[in-house]
């Protein structure tokens, strides 16, 4: 078997990693796989330009978007600095699978933002389910409220604008230990700890949380390499966050290399 075969293999069972999302997605990348130009890119180089293809493959072959959440987002990317921030709509897209897997009805978000996974969550859980939508500030939830109203689910929502972690707090000094289903967390990366902690107390044996962002566009894989202080504030934490994560049985752990890396937590 040559060497360039070997390699191919290898990219096609990282890429099969994801593919439980996408189907049968590894088998028909590598017929399309190109011939390799004559002056071979690093496998890392290699692994990103494939990986970016394959989620475009993904989205254009998967993607089922409620035409009020591709609105909102349609939104948010001509109208709202920051428009990064959406979360994946692939990812989220999973995330509505996951919700109905767990007939989720009590959720909670950490960050906000538009409230693109907010939306996608009203519309998946029952009539009598409910999201808390945390964020610091109102000023970009706020762009989210018409997309809300329109889509007919803003008496499932409950935006409480602070600190998350006072919000989190305040939900447990309820008594709402133990009752919530999903938690996603797409925040400041160096609280994660703390609303982990938080998180577990609140979820229900069974209930799933979900951290965004854990590979940091690639910035965990090597901290050596150039970034800002800001990022390199956020990627030292998360890098030691990822280590935690695998040592900590409170939870079924799954590290998902989708969008920029998703982390599933599954209370215990
Ligand atoms: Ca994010």
């Amino acid at each position: 078997m040559s060497s360039l075969l070997n390699k191919e293999l290898g990219i096609a069972a990282g890429i099969a990693v994801t593919s439980f999302v996408a189907g049968n997605l590894a088998a028909r990348y590598m017929s399309a796989t190109p011939t390799p130009p004559k002056e071979q890119p690093s496998a890392k180089q290699d692994n990103l330009k494939k990986s970016r293809t394959a989620d475009e493959y993904v989205e254009e072959n998967s993607l089922r978007e409620p035409a009020v959440l591709k609105e909102l987002r349609e939104y948010t990317f001509k109208n709202v600095p920051m428009a990064k921030m959406v979360s994946d709509p692939c990812q989220i897209q999973f995330f509505r699978l996951l919700l109905n897997m767990l007939d989720a009805k009590k959720c909670i978000e950490v960050g906000t933002y538009t409230g693109y996974n907010v939306l996608s969550t009203a519309l998946t859980i029952p009539s009598d389910g409910v999201i808390y939508a945390l964020d610091i500030n109102e000023d970009y939830v706020k762009e989210g409220y018409p997309f809300f109203e329109k889509a007919g689910v803003k008496d499932k929502i409950v935006v409480k604008i602070g600190p998350a972690v006072e919000s989190l707090d305040e939900l447990i000094s309820k008594g709402e230990t133990e009752t919530f289903d999903f938690i996603y967390v797409d925040a400041d990366k160096i609280s994660y700890e703390k609303y982990l902690d938080r998180a577990i107390l609140l979820l229900k044996s069974g209930g799933i949380l979900a951290f965004d962002n854990m590979l940091q566009g690639g910035l965990v894989l090597d901290l050596t390499q150039e970034m800002t202080p800001e990022q390199r504030h956020s990627a030292e934490f998360l890098y030691k966050l990822n280590q935690k994560l695998k040592l900590d049985n409170r939870f079924q752990l799954s590290f998902l290399n989708i969008a920029d890396g998703v982390t599933l937590c599954r209370k215990l």
